[in-house]
Protein backbone atom coordinates (compact mmCIF):
# COMPACT_ATOMS: atom_id res chain seq x y z
CA UNK A 1 0.00 0.00 0.00
CA UNK A 2 1.27 3.16 -1.02
CA UNK A 3 1.07 6.67 0.31
CA UNK A 4 0.56 10.06 -1.42
CA UNK A 5 3.70 11.45 -0.58
CA UNK A 6 5.07 8.44 -2.23
CA UNK A 7 2.79 8.30 -5.51
CA UNK A 8 3.37 12.02 -6.15
CA UNK A 9 6.99 11.49 -5.99
CA UNK A 10 6.85 8.41 -8.65
CA UNK A 11 4.69 10.23 -11.02
CA UNK A 12 5.83 10.81 -14.34
CA UNK A 13 3.47 13.94 -14.44
CA UNK A 14 4.89 17.48 -13.22
CA UNK A 15 3.80 17.81 -9.63
CA UNK A 16 1.45 20.77 -10.05
CA UNK A 17 -0.44 18.41 -12.91
CA UNK A 18 -0.01 14.67 -10.78
CA UNK A 19 -1.20 17.01 -7.42
CA UNK A 20 -4.31 18.52 -9.56
CA UNK A 21 -5.07 14.57 -10.77
CA UNK A 22 -4.53 13.26 -7.21
CA UNK A 23 -7.34 15.77 -6.00
CA UNK A 24 -10.18 15.00 -8.80
CA UNK A 25 -9.68 11.36 -7.94
CA UNK A 26 -9.93 11.42 -4.30
CA UNK A 27 -12.30 14.55 -4.51
CA UNK A 28 -10.28 16.60 -2.25
CA UNK A 29 -9.06 20.42 -1.85
CA UNK A 30 -4.93 21.23 -2.62
CA UNK A 31 -4.79 22.26 1.14
CA UNK A 32 -6.30 18.34 1.83
CA UNK A 33 -3.85 17.02 -0.06
CA UNK A 34 -0.74 19.02 1.23
CA UNK A 35 -2.20 18.24 4.67
CA UNK A 36 -2.41 14.53 4.04
CA UNK A 37 0.57 13.51 2.26
CA UNK A 38 1.37 10.34 4.62
CA UNK A 39 -2.54 8.94 3.91
CA UNK A 40 -2.44 5.64 2.62
CA UNK A 41 -4.05 5.47 -1.11
CA UNK A 42 -6.89 2.26 -2.00
CA UNK A 43 -5.07 0.38 -4.82
CA UNK A 44 -8.46 1.48 -6.66
CA UNK A 45 -7.61 4.60 -6.44
CA UNK A 46 -4.44 4.34 -7.64
CA UNK A 47 -5.51 2.51 -10.43
CA UNK A 48 -7.90 5.25 -11.22
CA UNK A 49 -4.93 7.76 -11.06
CA UNK A 50 -3.05 5.76 -13.41
CA UNK A 51 -5.63 5.74 -16.40
CA UNK A 52 -5.83 9.60 -15.58
CA UNK A 53 -2.46 10.19 -15.88
CA UNK A 54 -1.93 8.22 -18.86
CA UNK A 55 -4.34 10.18 -20.56
CA UNK A 56 -2.31 13.30 -19.50
CA UNK A 57 0.83 11.65 -20.43
CA UNK A 58 -0.75 11.20 -24.02
CA UNK A 59 -0.95 15.08 -24.70
CA UNK A 60 -4.53 15.37 -23.57
CA UNK A 61 -5.50 18.66 -22.24
CA UNK A 62 -5.88 18.78 -18.60
CA UNK A 63 -9.74 20.49 -18.62
CA UNK A 64 -10.87 17.70 -20.32
CA UNK A 65 -9.42 14.90 -18.26
CA UNK A 66 -10.57 16.65 -15.12
CA UNK A 67 -13.86 18.20 -17.03
CA UNK A 68 -13.57 21.63 -15.68
CA UNK A 69 -12.01 25.26 -16.49
CA UNK A 70 -11.66 28.55 -14.47
CA UNK A 71 -12.48 31.61 -16.99
CA UNK A 72 -13.42 34.90 -15.35
CA UNK A 73 -12.88 33.33 -11.93
CA UNK A 74 -16.07 30.70 -12.59
CA UNK A 75 -14.88 26.93 -13.01
CA UNK A 76 -16.96 26.31 -16.49
CA UNK A 77 -18.20 22.17 -17.43
CA UNK A 78 -15.80 21.72 -20.81
CA UNK A 79 -16.08 18.66 -23.34
CA UNK A 80 -14.46 17.55 -26.02
CA UNK A 81 -17.35 19.21 -27.60
CA UNK A 82 -15.89 22.65 -27.14
CA UNK A 83 -12.76 24.82 -27.34
CA UNK A 84 -11.37 24.95 -24.10
CA UNK A 85 -11.90 29.05 -22.73
CA UNK A 86 -7.95 30.85 -23.05
CA UNK A 87 -7.35 33.53 -20.78
CA UNK A 88 -6.78 35.94 -23.76
CA UNK A 89 -10.70 35.55 -23.72
CA UNK A 90 -11.10 37.07 -20.71
CA UNK A 91 -10.02 40.03 -22.32
CA UNK A 92 -12.87 40.40 -24.34
CA UNK A 93 -15.25 39.39 -21.53
CA UNK A 94 -13.38 43.06 -19.76
CA UNK A 95 -14.40 45.03 -22.65
CA UNK A 96 -17.54 43.81 -23.25
CA UNK A 97 -18.67 44.33 -19.26
CA UNK A 98 -16.67 48.08 -19.85
CA UNK A 99 -18.98 49.25 -22.73
CA UNK A 100 -22.21 47.69 -21.01
CA UNK A 101 -21.49 50.13 -17.43
CA UNK A 102 -24.41 52.11 -16.92
CA UNK A 103 -26.17 50.76 -19.87
CA UNK A 104 -29.86 49.88 -18.29
CA UNK A 105 -31.07 46.09 -20.13
CA UNK A 106 -28.59 45.88 -22.99
CA UNK A 107 -28.87 43.06 -25.67
CA UNK A 108 -26.37 41.54 -26.16
CA UNK A 109 -25.04 38.42 -28.59
CA UNK A 110 -22.33 36.03 -28.19
CA UNK A 111 -21.71 34.15 -31.52
CA UNK A 112 -20.33 30.53 -31.14
CA UNK A 113 -20.64 30.40 -27.89
CA UNK A 114 -18.96 27.15 -27.53
CA UNK A 115 -19.11 26.09 -23.76
CA UNK A 116 -20.90 29.64 -23.37
CA UNK A 117 -17.91 31.64 -21.29
CA UNK A 118 -18.18 34.26 -22.96
CA UNK A 119 -21.96 34.76 -22.75
CA UNK A 120 -22.44 33.47 -19.04
CA UNK A 121 -19.37 35.47 -17.90
CA UNK A 122 -20.60 38.99 -19.33
CA UNK A 123 -24.60 37.67 -17.98
CA UNK A 124 -22.80 37.06 -14.81
CA UNK A 125 -20.91 40.60 -14.37
CA UNK A 126 -23.86 42.62 -16.18
CA UNK A 127 -27.17 40.89 -14.51
CA UNK A 128 -28.57 43.69 -16.21
CA UNK A 129 -28.15 42.86 -19.90
CA UNK A 130 -30.17 40.31 -21.75
CA UNK A 131 -27.71 37.85 -23.50
CA UNK A 132 -28.24 35.41 -26.36
CA UNK A 133 -25.70 33.12 -27.13
CA UNK A 134 -25.62 30.84 -30.67
CA UNK A 135 -24.03 27.79 -31.72
CA UNK A 136 -24.09 25.58 -34.54
CA UNK A 137 -22.93 22.41 -32.90
CA UNK A 138 -25.60 21.05 -30.75
CA UNK A 139 -23.05 19.28 -28.31
CA UNK A 140 -21.78 22.69 -27.22
CA UNK A 141 -25.01 24.28 -26.53
CA UNK A 142 -25.90 21.24 -24.49
CA UNK A 143 -22.54 22.34 -22.56
CA UNK A 144 -23.28 25.96 -22.32
CA UNK A 145 -26.84 25.81 -20.79
CA UNK A 146 -25.52 23.18 -18.09
CA UNK A 147 -22.66 25.89 -17.35
CA UNK A 148 -25.56 28.42 -17.68
CA UNK A 149 -27.82 26.56 -15.27
CA UNK A 150 -24.79 25.92 -13.39
CA UNK A 151 -23.55 29.39 -12.73
CA UNK A 152 -27.15 30.84 -12.54
CA UNK A 153 -26.73 33.29 -15.15
CA UNK A 154 -29.59 33.74 -17.43
CA UNK A 155 -28.52 33.57 -20.58
CA UNK A 156 -30.85 32.59 -23.60
CA UNK A 157 -29.34 30.26 -26.33
CA UNK A 158 -30.21 29.46 -30.37
CA UNK A 159 -29.01 26.58 -32.32
CA UNK A 160 -27.38 27.55 -35.63
CA UNK A 161 -24.76 29.12 -37.77
CA UNK A 162 -24.06 32.79 -36.95
CA UNK A 163 -26.65 34.96 -37.29
CA UNK A 164 -29.25 32.00 -38.45
CA UNK A 165 -30.13 31.02 -35.27
CA UNK A 166 -31.37 33.97 -34.46
CA UNK A 167 -35.31 35.07 -34.50
CA UNK A 168 -35.96 37.50 -37.09
CA UNK A 169 -36.43 41.05 -36.27
CA UNK A 170 -33.79 40.62 -32.91
CA UNK A 171 -31.33 43.58 -32.71
CA UNK A 172 -28.41 44.13 -30.28
CA UNK A 173 -26.62 46.73 -28.66
CA UNK A 174 -23.45 45.13 -28.63
CA UNK A 175 -22.28 41.57 -30.54
CA UNK A 176 -19.24 39.66 -29.47
CA UNK A 177 -17.88 36.55 -30.64
CA UNK A 178 -14.54 34.17 -30.49
CA UNK A 179 -14.79 32.63 -33.72
CA UNK A 180 -12.45 29.76 -34.91
CA UNK A 181 -10.13 31.77 -36.93
CA UNK A 182 -7.07 28.93 -37.44
CA UNK A 183 -5.80 28.88 -41.14
CA UNK A 184 -6.26 25.28 -42.04
CA UNK A 185 -2.57 25.17 -42.92
CA UNK A 186 -1.29 26.28 -39.70
CA UNK A 187 1.09 23.70 -38.59
CA UNK A 188 -0.08 24.26 -34.49
CA UNK A 189 -3.84 22.48 -35.73
CA UNK A 190 -2.03 18.80 -35.50
CA UNK A 191 0.51 20.23 -32.18
CA UNK A 192 -0.77 20.08 -28.59
CA UNK A 193 -3.76 20.84 -26.99
CA UNK A 194 -5.42 21.35 -30.05
CA UNK A 195 -5.25 17.80 -31.52
CA UNK A 196 -8.27 17.59 -28.33
CA UNK A 197 -10.46 20.16 -29.34
CA UNK A 198 -13.32 20.21 -31.67
CA UNK A 199 -11.62 21.28 -35.16
CA UNK A 200 -14.85 23.15 -36.19
CA UNK A 201 -14.21 25.66 -33.02
CA UNK A 202 -10.23 26.06 -34.12
CA UNK A 203 -10.30 26.28 -37.57
CA UNK A 204 -12.70 27.72 -40.85
CA UNK A 205 -11.07 25.39 -43.15
CA UNK A 206 -9.76 28.20 -44.99
CA UNK A 207 -7.52 31.32 -44.60
CA UNK A 208 -8.49 31.55 -41.06
CA UNK A 209 -10.90 35.34 -41.77
CA UNK A 210 -14.02 33.35 -43.19
CA UNK A 211 -15.54 33.52 -40.08
CA UNK A 212 -15.23 37.05 -39.75
CA UNK A 213 -16.37 37.85 -43.36
CA UNK A 214 -20.03 36.02 -42.10
CA UNK A 215 -19.54 38.10 -38.83
CA UNK A 216 -18.77 41.34 -40.35
CA UNK A 217 -20.94 41.52 -43.03
CA UNK A 218 -23.93 40.03 -40.90
CA UNK A 219 -23.45 42.55 -37.90
CA UNK A 220 -25.34 46.05 -39.71
CA UNK A 221 -28.42 44.26 -39.97
CA UNK A 222 -28.30 42.89 -36.65
CA UNK A 223 -26.98 45.69 -34.41
CA UNK A 224 -28.78 48.82 -33.24
CA UNK A 225 -27.98 52.30 -34.54
CA UNK A 226 -24.29 53.10 -32.83
CA UNK A 227 -23.98 49.74 -31.17
CA UNK A 228 -20.78 47.96 -31.27
CA UNK A 229 -19.05 44.63 -31.92
CA UNK A 230 -15.75 43.12 -30.97
CA UNK A 231 -14.07 40.17 -32.37
CA UNK A 232 -11.17 38.13 -30.52
CA UNK A 233 -8.77 36.85 -33.27
CA UNK A 234 -5.37 35.81 -34.04
CA UNK A 235 -2.33 37.19 -33.63
CA UNK A 236 -1.70 38.23 -37.10
CA UNK A 237 -5.22 39.32 -38.41
CA UNK A 238 -5.72 42.12 -36.49
CA UNK A 239 -4.84 44.49 -39.77
CA UNK A 240 -7.56 42.39 -41.81
CA UNK A 241 -10.22 42.03 -39.35
CA UNK A 242 -10.29 45.78 -39.26
CA UNK A 243 -10.46 46.06 -42.76
CA UNK A 244 -13.38 44.16 -43.17
CA UNK A 245 -15.10 46.53 -40.20
CA UNK A 246 -14.36 49.46 -41.90
CA UNK A 247 -15.52 48.10 -45.17
CA UNK A 248 -19.11 47.00 -43.41
CA UNK A 249 -19.50 50.48 -42.20
CA UNK A 250 -17.99 50.50 -38.81
CA UNK A 251 -16.30 53.32 -37.35
CA UNK A 252 -13.52 53.83 -34.41
CA UNK A 253 -11.86 50.82 -35.51
CA UNK A 254 -9.31 49.84 -33.28
CA UNK A 255 -7.73 46.50 -32.25
CA UNK A 256 -6.54 45.96 -27.98
CA UNK A 257 -3.00 44.63 -26.95
CA UNK A 258 -3.26 41.08 -24.88
CA UNK A 259 -1.55 40.78 -21.83
CA UNK A 260 1.70 39.25 -23.91
CA UNK A 261 1.31 42.57 -26.07
CA UNK A 262 -0.36 40.89 -29.46
CA UNK A 263 -3.75 42.94 -30.76
CA UNK A 264 -5.85 40.03 -29.79
CA UNK A 265 -9.55 42.11 -30.20
CA UNK A 266 -10.84 44.74 -32.67
CA UNK A 267 -14.06 46.08 -33.06
CA UNK A 268 -16.00 49.56 -33.47
CA UNK A 269 -19.49 50.84 -34.03
CA UNK A 270 -21.80 51.91 -36.63
N1 LIG B 1 -16.78 31.41 -27.41
C1 LIG B 1 -16.10 30.26 -26.89
C2 LIG B 1 -14.82 30.67 -26.21
O1 LIG B 1 -14.31 31.74 -26.41
C3 LIG B 1 -15.84 29.24 -28.00
C4 LIG B 1 -14.98 29.76 -29.07
C5 LIG B 1 -14.78 28.76 -30.20
O2 LIG B 1 -15.23 27.62 -30.12
N2 LIG B 1 -14.09 29.20 -31.23
O3 LIG B 1 -14.25 29.94 -25.43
Amino acid sequence: MATLRSLLHESALPPLEARMLWQHVLGVSRAWLIAHDDQVIDPEKVQVYRALEARRLAGEPMAYILGVREFMGHEFQVTPDVLIPRPETELLVEMAVELLSGCADADVLDLGTGSGAIAVSIALACPQARVVATDVSAGALEVARYNARALGAAVEFHQGSWYEALPGGKVFDLIVSNPPYIPMDDPHLVQGDLRFEPPAALTDGHDGLDAYREIVAGAPARLKSGASLYVEHGWNQAQAVCTLLRQAGFRSVHSLPDLAGILRISGGHL
